[in-house]
């Protein structure tokens, strides 16, 4: 993702403190009090500009949707489609690193985890970065149920083929693949930015589902 200088974007973020959730780290355990329900709570890290995460919420009113993302220039783009959506009353952002995903939710807070198009990091000195590594699997695993499951697009060939085994090497179940996800194209598929941009270049989209066992 293009990160481009918005020396407006501290200002519009505070504006919009309803929808990006100032110091997230003292919400932790709070978060159906915040959506004011007892609904289960998807987290989507590494939101980019939020197309993903807005669909998500508008289509399924009965799921609160957290959509985290740590750079300000980016998540403002997030924040004016959240606006320019209604302000879906099950949404909200949060400008932050998905390395502290367990300072902001409590054990079993989080009922799933979506990764869209994650950096992939190719090197394999940043292999660390990437958000399905097993370090990045066990904070998942720290804020979620037993059952708690992982739903993770990507164009990247490479670390799509690194994060089953990651995920396999965790102990992982996996419970649905697809090598080509817009060949099949599930009714309730929801694109993100970047598999709108790959998907029209005619790249194959790879999904899996993968669920953490007791
Ligand atoms: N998910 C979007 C999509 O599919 O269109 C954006 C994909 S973009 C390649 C990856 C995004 O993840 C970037 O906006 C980046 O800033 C964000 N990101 C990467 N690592 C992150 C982390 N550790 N915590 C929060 N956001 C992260």
């Amino acid at each position: 993702m293009r990160l481009r200088h918005k020396p407006w974007a501290k200002d519009y973020l505070e504006e919009h403190a309803g929808i990006v959730i100032k110091e997230p780290e003292t919400k932790s355990g709070k978060w159906s009090a915040i959506f004011g329900n007892e609904n289960p709570v998807h987290v989507e890290v590494g939101t980019g500009k939020g197309q993903f995460v807005v669909g998500m919420a508008l289509a399924n009113p009965d799921i609160n949707y957290i959509g985290i993302e740590h750079f300000d220039s980016i998540i403002v783009s997030a924040v004016e489609k959240v606006v320019d959506s209604g302000i879906p009353a099950n949404l909200r952002l949060l400008r932050a690193n998905g390395k502290e995903l367990t300072d902001i939710f409590e054990k079993g807070e989080v009922a799933r985890v979506y990764l869209n198009f994650s950096d992939p990091w190719p090197k394999s000195r940043h292999a660390k970065r990437r958000l399905t590594h097993g370090e990045f699997l066990s904070l998942y695993q720290s804020v979620m149920p037993e059952d708690g499951e992982i739903h993770f697009k990507t164009d990247n060939r490479g670390l799509f083929e690194y994060s089953l085994v990651a995920m396999s090497e965790y102990g992982m179940r996996l419970l649905d693949v697809s090598l080509d996800l817009h060949a099949e194209m599930p009714e309730d598929n929801v694109m993100t930015e970047y598999e709108e941009k790959f998907s029209a270049k005619g790249q194959p989209i790879y999904r899996l589902e993968a669920r953490f066992m007791s």
